[in-house]
């Protein structure tokens, strides 16, 4: 009888301590602070090209210098792409001038953009890309549109992310995309893959876009299972506490649910066939209107998203490697 008590008190330990949730230590207080300083006004809200857009690279230049990242092709975090645009086009460029303005008679215009980009080695060549877009959509009538879920939220990830694995060795190598131009078009995303010259390394493209906002419940969703099933399991093993971390948003042939393949940076992984999980809500009272405000995200559910994401690429780090 006493052997049946020690069984069932050990199996009872041995439940409880895999069904307790993983403890992720991130310095909350910072990642917010970085979110406020991407979405403040000073910012003018980091539309291509713009003076707000140049503030931001610098000051993502400087953070992942100050974290110890390294640089992955030259000696600069900052690459720089340029993009023409046809002039009946050239409103998007400047949405500060008068929007009924006719620009017909105006020649093309050359815009100059620029990813920052950083990485942490790993143990092996094979390397996960986590991108998130820090551009947003400007002024429009006079209203700064500071884009703080969309996607500030996703770029001070970035920084708390790498200041985790740190001093945590991954296998795989991460680089920290830091991408511009992604509200017209993933040209900075899709520079980015062009230019890289490891392509064939990437087993994993990780897309971190509006993570920060959960107005009615805490839901955050993980898409991309429908074209990747294998990378189930990873993200299976989670169990967050406070949020709900809910899978789909990927298969165009859904009636209830819109699908988001092609929303934001991701695609252009996804259509050169590397694997993709983006991480995002689903669009909320704020999206694209000046109100998306360091005010108006939900802070508890931002912090825990950064944790599930952690630990999703933890779980991809050790799967992908097996
Ligand atoms: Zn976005």
């Amino acid at each position: 009888m006493k052997i049946n008590y020690a069984i069932i008190v050990v199996s009872i330990l041995i439940v409880w301590s895999c069904s307790k949730p993983k403890v992720i230590d991130i310095d909350s207080k910072k990642l917010l602070e970085n979110v406020k300083i991407l979405s403040n006004d000073s910012l003018e809200g980091r539309y291509f090209s713009a003076p707000g857009n140049y503030k931001a690279q610098k000051f993502i230049s400087n953070k992942f210098k100050e974290l110890g990242l390294k640089t992955v092709s030259e000696n600069n975090f900052l690459q720089e792409f340029s993009h023409t645009f046809k002039k009946q086009k050239r409103q998007d460029i400047f949405p500060i001038q008068n929007p009924k303005e006719d620009f017909s008679n105006v020649p093309d215009t050359t815009a100059i953009g620029g990813n920052i980009i950083g990485m942490l080695k790993g143990k092996t060549n094979k390397t996960i890309v986590i991108t998130a877009h820090f551009d947003h959509l400007g002024i429009k009538d006079g209203k700064i549109f500071n884009g703080a879920d969309d996607n500030a939220s996703g770029t001070a990830a970035l920084f708390t992310i790498a200041a985790y694995f740190k001093n945590k060795p991954t296998q795989h190598n991460l680089i920290f995309a830091a991408v511009d131009a992604e509200e017209i078009g993933s040209l900075g995303a899709e520079y980015f893959l062009k230019n890289y010259k490891e392509k064939k390394n990437i087993v994993l493209n990780i897309n971190l876009d509006m993570i920060a906002h959960s107005d009615y419940d805490p839901d955050l969703f993980a898409c991309g299972l429908y074209h990747y099933p294998d990378l189930r399991k990873p993200l299976e093993k989670i169990k967050p506490e406070k949020i709900k971390l809910l899978f789909g948003h990927d298969d165009s042939n859904s009636k209830e649910q819109s699908d988001w393949t092609f929303s934001s940076d991701h695609r252009v992984f996804h259509r050169e066939k590397i694997p993709f999980i983006y991480f995002g809500v689903p669009d909320h009272k704020d999206y694209h209107r000046s109100t998306d405000t360091f005010a108006t995200i939900n802070k508890s559910f931002y912090i825990e998203s950064v944790k599930v994401i952690i630990q999703a690429i933890e779980n991809f780090d050790e799967y992908l490697t097996e």
